[in-house]
């Protein structure tokens, strides 16, 4: 059984497909244009935010929301220690400097309290990431950038249809960025991304920036470079965009049954533990737990980008190769925090961040793609009770 099986969904939907490649190839608009447009309000208005600007990727949409603030040399941007490394190469490429801070044990999400401990006068802004399609305790993390005056660049690359309180993950921060890698929820055809902001200046600047910086054509006020989308991705996307509830409302079901069949298996728990971190009220009362499960806070509308469990006691690398061994794909997200990176040895230097390596050497994720049969996912927990027995 594979992680991911982009075949299954992308057969049901092949009549749509084919009719939007051949409407985009037929249109003669390969640079933006209609296609592009169309999608773009599409998306504002599934998102409820202002503006959004299509890109050429996710890490692109970050880079992009760093340039239009005007991230650079001599700044400090504070990011979490514990995702794809695109949330702090963005800062690094930009100039500016990468400060990694630790995360909340349970949600995975920036840890705001470690956050503000790292906060310096250079500090300009923070980046949350919604790892794993959760979004972060974002009314601490908001009243932390008040506080301080910092902007916010969500990375909500794993989040998209993703809401916090009701309001869509990336639509809260100065910024969010949103990628349409094909194993996000809203997987596209390659790679693409998009930028999403409710602030006139920082929505005119960024569209300004994907093209060079040049406004009017051939006059350019800022160096920008070429972020765009392609016009057949965003007629592909279009086909795709209506489907997303029903995808992700899949993938809650999938995490149901999951979280109902193996919170059985003795020495499960949900990882609900030592959220001393983020404070969202939860306290570890199950030390002795062999696996954890993931836990989706209240208020948080969790859209199960992957199901990620931490399995205890070191026998996560044990755990993947049962699970191998029954034909059963796994992967791991991720395996080495990045403080710990060789890239970023000589600006990180020593720092623990325990949360960050604890979750590195224990995290394991599950098929949960929405086209899983029952009986595919009745195969997955029975292998994990097999393991633990
Ligand atoms: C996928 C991802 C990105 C980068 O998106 P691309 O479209 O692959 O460039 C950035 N941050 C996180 C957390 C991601 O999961």
């Amino acid at each position: 059984m594979p992680l991911l099986d982009l075949k299954r969904q992308n057969a049901s939907l092949k009549n749509d497909l084919d009719a939007a490649w051949s409407r985009a190839l037929q249109s003669g608009h390969f640079i933006l244009g209609p296609e592009i447009e169309t999608f773009e309000k599409e998306c504002a208005q599934f998102l409820g935010v202002r503006h959004a600007i299509s890109v050429s990727s996710g890490t692109d949409a970050i880079l992009l929301a760093l340039m239009s603030i005007g991230i650079g040399p001599g700044d400090e941007v504070i990011c979490p220690s514990f995702t794809f490394f695109a949330t702090a190469g963005c800062v690094a490429r930009t100039g500016a400097t990468p400060v990694f801070c630790d995360i909340c044990p349970v949600c995975f999400g920036m840890d705001p309290t470690d956050v503000e401990k790292r906060i310096s006068p250079a500090t300009r802004a923070i980046i949350p990431v919604h790892l794993f399609g959760q979004t972060c305790e974002m009314d601490k993390l908001s009243a932390l950038s008040r506080k301080h005056d910092l902007h916010i660049i969500e990375d909500a690359a794993q989040a998209f249809g993703a809401s916090y309180r009701g309001t869509q993950a990336g639509t809260i921060g100065d910024f969010g960025a949103y990628s349409f890698f094909p194993s996000k929820n809203l997987g596209g055809f390659g790679d693409a991304g998009l930028l999403v902001t409710n602030n006139d200046v920082h929505a005119e600047r960024a569209r300004v920036l994907r093209v060079h910086g040049m406004k009017p054509k051939y006059f350019h006020p800022m160096i920008g470079a070429n972020f765009r989308m392609d016009a057949l991705q965003a007629a592909l996307l279009r086909a795709k965009l209506p489907h997303l509830p029903a995808y992700c409302a899949n993938r809650k079901k999938n995490a149901d049954f999951y979280l109902s069949e193996l919170l059985e298996i003795p020495g499960a728990a949900l990882n609900a533990d030592a959220c001393l971190a983020c404070n969202c009220g939860f306290s570890n009362d199950c030390p002795d737990a062999r696996m954890l499960l993931p836990f989706s806070l209240p208020d948080n509308d969790h859209i199960w980008n992957q199901f990620t469990l931490r399995i205890k006691g070191g026998k996560r690398d044990a755990f993947r190769e049962f699970l191998q061994a029954r034909g059963i794909a796994t992967e791991i997200y991720y395996p080495l925090p990045l403080h710990q990176q060789e890239c970023f040895a000589d600006i990180v230097g020593q720092l623990s961040l325990p949360h960050s390596e604890t979750a590195a050497a224990e995290c394991v994720s599950l098929p949960i793609f929405p086209e899983l049969t029952r009986d595919e996912l009745a195969e997955v927990v029975a292998a994990i009770r097999a393991f633990f027995t």
